[in-house]
């Protein structure tokens, strides 16, 4: 039992306002696993004036300093890599393999990249008699969910960071131990005082006081559509500046000249990656109606190896859904897409043999979705892949940009010129061609209602800076 009872504020420790506390359960074998303190209003805002406090003399730290802090941090993140890892795959369920390698590796690679970017990063230029300066936007908010924890978290305290602001952090409630541990190397590292702070609670309480707090310039959310709304709502009211990082129902466009194997095999892959729990996945598979039935043999024959087992086996691929709550949601989806008529291809509600603990859900194939299901509407957030069909590149497009979100969408072709030509008429933030590899430096956001603003990269960095321009006289 890891029972974390202070939150961090003002570079120690403090004990909470109140009493109250969260369980975090372990989602493969529902046994609790730890507590953290369920702050209040009170907790956020003490931590919203530390990071005032903190911010006038972080934001006139130079770059160089910032730089030398990140790698501080990451030093000390590193030393507790082993650590999270393990931590992570309890709170989350997430494959050993994959929570190595992804909930941990990345957030160490962006730590470590934002410490490089910050020392050429070009914050003065000038235009004609001005100098344009790019500062620190000032006290940040960050909001962030439960299924790429860690990331989630670094993807806005590392630019953040390295822009000259300070910043509240309230993680996920579902797996807030992460950002504990977190904030154990960010408290060895010695980071100034007041310059990170953690307050853990609900999004109810905490993350809406943030939201609205007179002191907060800025509020970076990822998660759902709902609360991002709710956070935009509320901010407006401060004209403060809004990032949100929200869902997605994205497509996996394969066009007639693809490699059907390796583009099928490929989407299923990227639909499945963290038990569906992955705002990009490509949960719609758009397929020329003509090799429908040849795409579909080839969608449940790769699906049907994702068997679901426990993350610590080393061999597992697809563990459980993080909680209760997830696993209901996602099987309410499945019944849905039933009773709309979907052809329910492989997997379903049944509980996954042998898996009677832990939130498991059968990896699910539907073929025959028509655009206007609910199941090629909604963001499932579970192992569920939809197979649409198409006529024409035209009406491929067409029906890859149906959707109201707009994160990211995969092209397959064995015509690079023709894949880019589609790549660049998608309505979406991410468009990965041939299953292209990851790019941690690159631009992350969404389009429509997956959000606004970007994360990762020099994007992510301008995203914690303001503008000012100097005029001074010519001489
Ligand atoms: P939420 O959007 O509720 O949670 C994300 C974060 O926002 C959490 O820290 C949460 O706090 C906080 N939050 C919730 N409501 C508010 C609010 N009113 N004001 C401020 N902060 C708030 O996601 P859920 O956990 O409820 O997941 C539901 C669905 O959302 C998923 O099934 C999935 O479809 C989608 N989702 C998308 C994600 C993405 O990466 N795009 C990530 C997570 C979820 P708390 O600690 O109380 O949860």
């Amino acid at each position: 039992m890891l029972k974390r009872d202070k939150l961090y504020i003002n570079g120690h420790w403090a004990a909470p306002s109140g009493n109250e506390v969260f369980e975090v359960i372990n989602p493969a074998t529902e046994e609790i696993i730890g507590t953290v303190p369920a702050g209040g209003h009170g907790d956020a805002d003490a931590a919203v004036r530390a990071a005032r406090n903190a911010f006038d003399a972080w934001s006139a730290t130079t770059p160089a300093e910032r730089a030398e802090w990140l790698e501080k941090i990451y030093a000390q993140m590193q030393s507790r890599a082993d650590e999270m890892t393990e931590l992570i795959i309890d709170e989350l369920g997430m494959p050993f393999k994959l929570t190595k390698m992804i909930q941990v590796g990345l957030p160490l690679a962006t730590m470590e990249s934002y410490a490089k970017l910050v020392r050429t990063f070009p914050f003065e230029e000038r235009v004609g008699n001005s100098l344009v300066v790019k500062e620190a936007a000032g006290v940040v908010a960050a909001i962030t969910p439960w299924n790429y924890p860690l990331h989630q978290i670094i993807a806005k305290v590392a630019p953040a960071l390295a822009a000259g602001c300070t910043v509240v952090l309230k993680p996920s409630e579902v797996t807030p131990l992460n950002a504990f541990l977190l904030a154990d190397a960010i408290d060895a590292a010695g980071l100034p005082a007041g310059v990170l702070n953690l307050v853990s609670g609900s999004g109810s309480l905490v993350g809406e006081r943030l939201a609205s707090h007179p002191e907060v310039d800025l509020i970076s959310f990822t998660g759902s559509t709902r609360a991002g709304k709710r956070v935009a709502e509320l901010a407006s009211a401060g004209i403060k500046r809004v990032a949100l990082e929200l869902g997605g129902k994205s497509p996996s466009l394969i066009l007639d000249d693809a490699d059907l194997a390796e583009a099928v095999k490929g989407t299923v892959k990227a639909c499945y990656l963290n038990s569906g729990q992955t705002c990009n996945a490509w949960t719609r598979m758009l397929v020329p109606e003509k090799r429908y039935e040849e795409a579909a043999k080839i969608a449940v024959e790769t699906a049907a190896r994702f068997t679901p087992g426990d993350p610590r086996n080393e061999k597992t691929r697809l563990g459980p859904l993080v909680s209760k709550r997830q696993h209901e949601r996602v099987l309410e989806y499945i019944r849905i897409g039933v009773k709309e008529g979907a052809e329910l291809l492989l997997g379903g509600v049944d509980v996954p043999a042998g898996l009677e603990r832990g939130y498991y859900v059968s990896p699910t194939v539907f073929g025959k979705v028509k655009p206007d299901m609910t199941i090629a509407r909604e963001e499932i957030f579970g192992p569920v892949l939809s197979i649409q069909t198409y006529r024409s590149e035209e009406e491929g497009v067409a029906l890859a940009n149906d959707t109201p979100y707009g994160l990211a969408a995969g092209v397959w072709s064995g015509d690079e010129e023709r894949a880019l030509a589609v790549a660049r008429r998608l309505r979406a933030g991410q468009v990965d061609i041939n299953g292209a590899e990851y790019n941690n430096d690159a631009p992350f956001g969404g389009y429509r209602q997956s959000g606004y603003g970007r994360e990762m990269g020099r994007y992510g960095l301008e995203e914690f800076l303001e503008i000012k321009a100097i005029q001074q006289p010519q001489g």
